[in-house]
């Protein structure tokens, strides 16, 4: 496709005119279903106006730009409120990861509906026992002939309720070492044997999912990456994960709860000059800037064709702490109808849900302290944390 960047745009403006409605208009209320149900026609619309995978090969649905449009595209949009959550992990993680991964035939049977989320998918990865040391994790999947039987059980699996498809990693050698023996596997959620309960959350909402797996069998054209090979692609798909959440190109976080929108809460409450407020506003306000310079920097090291690295954990742990912060200084405004909240209640104060939800960023994607683990191994170069089991084969390794 010949377009020049300024068409794109005007293409991208005329589309998002017609289909979103700007940050400057009240915010639009989506139930978590007419959220679903928004997001699926908002990317079968901008697939049908040619916007749609925009750096993804053309045979595989996309369009087959490089990135500086997609770039062009994020800014636009970042003008807009867009139902985007839903597909996040579909598009931030799943799809990349089997652009890299896939076979030549799961790309043909898969990306285009990814891309028009015909198909949503989720990342099924912790486990009760497995959450920051996901390698240990202990979802078996066993051979058996053309098919793989999978059993197990994963947790935390955000949007699980409503997608179509997760990748799963599964345990596929025991007699190998944690990292070795792991395998990806495509999972059709609709399959027998997959049973997924939603987890209900202190604001009320159901964003996570338990899923058992009882002799769940997929065939062997499931397997993304080849058999062993389970690790090398979670961690693919764990570092686009910490790039989508700590340099998404919408800047999504900053509008629903940074320094923009609580000076205009603190103007409303009268609460403008005060030098405490004022000051913890302008700290925040610097740190979205040096977020924002992050972000930047990673999405053109990754145009420039790098994989995405341990910076991702740079930004992924800097967007948490911003968070956090953001959330310290929500809550000095609201005051007390800042502590609770009940969706039934109007007069509730929408900070109290914000504020509860702002923890979940230390959490999701690999802790705090994780990612501090990976930016003093692979940033600072300091020794590794000990580990009395390394090399063992994982089924003597004891486990809880
Ligand atoms: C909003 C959100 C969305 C999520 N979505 C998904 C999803 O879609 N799919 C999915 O598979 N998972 C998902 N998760 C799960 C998430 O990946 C895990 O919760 C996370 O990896 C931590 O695992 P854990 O909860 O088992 O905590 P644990 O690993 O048990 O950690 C407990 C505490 O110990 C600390 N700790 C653990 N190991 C170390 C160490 N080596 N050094 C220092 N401190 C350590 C941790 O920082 C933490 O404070 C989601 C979580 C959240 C909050």
């Amino acid at each position: 496709m010949t377009i020049t960047h300024e068409e794109f745009q005007a293409r991208a403006k005329e589309f998002l005119q017609a289909n979103a409605v700007p940050h400057s208009q009240p915010p639009v209320e989506w139930t978590e279903e007419s959220l679903v149900a928004e997001c699926r026609r908002f990317h079968q619309a901008l697939a049908d106006a040619d916007l749609g995978g925009i750096t993804y090969p053309v045979e595989y649905g996309g369009l087959g730009l490089d990135k500086g449009y997609l770039e062009v595209f994020n800014q636009e949009l970042s003008r807009y409120q867009a139902p985007l959550v839903p597909a996040a992990i579909s598009h931030g993680m799943c799809l990349p990861v089997m652009n890299d991964f896939g076979t030549d035939e799961q790309k043909a049977r898969h990306q285009a509906r990814i891309i028009r989320c015909d198909e949503l998918w989720c990342q099924m990865f912790s486990e009760p026992g497995a959450g920051s040391d996901v390698a240990s994790l202990a979802t078996r999947a066993i051979r058996d002939g053309d098919q793989w039987v999978l059993n197990g059980q994963k947790v935390w699996t955000s949007g699980a309720q409503y997608c179509e498809y997760g990748l799963c990693v599964a345990r596929t050698d025991p007699a190998q070492p944690k990292h070795r023996g792991l395998s990806m596997f495509i999972v059709d959620l609709s399959l027998p044997g997959v049973d997924i309960r939603p987890l209900r959350q202190i604001n009320g909402s159901s964003h996570f999912n338990e899923i058992y797996l009882t002799d769940v069998s997929v065939g062997h054209d499931c397997l993304v990456g080849g058999e062993g090979n389970g690790w090398n692609v979670a961690v693919a798909m764990l570092m686009y994960e910490r790039v989508a959440i700590g340099a998404g190109g919408s800047g999504a976080m900053s509008r629903s709860m940074g320094s923009a929108k609580l000076i205009t809460e603190a103007r409303q409450r009268g609460r403008d000059d005060d030098p405490v407020v004022r000051d913890a506003i302008a700290d925040l306000y610097i740190r979205e800037r040096i977020q924002k310079f992050i972000g930047m920097r990673i999405r053109q090291a990754v145009e420039s064709g790098k994989a995405p690295g341990p910076e991702g954990s740079i930004a992924k742990l800097n967007a948490a702490i911003l968070s956090r912060r953001a959330s310290d200084v929500a809550i000095e405004l609201a005051g007390p109808s800042g502590q609770a909240w009940n969706a039934k209640d109007e007069d509730a104060d929408e900070w109290a849900n914000a504020v509860i939800g702002a923890p979940a960023m230390a959490i999701a994607g690999g802790t705090n302290e994780v990612q501090r683990n990976i930016i003093g191994e692979r940033v600072l170069g300091l020794p590794k944390e000990p580990d009395p089991f390394k090399g063992q084969p994982w089924e003597e390794v004891p486990r809880s």
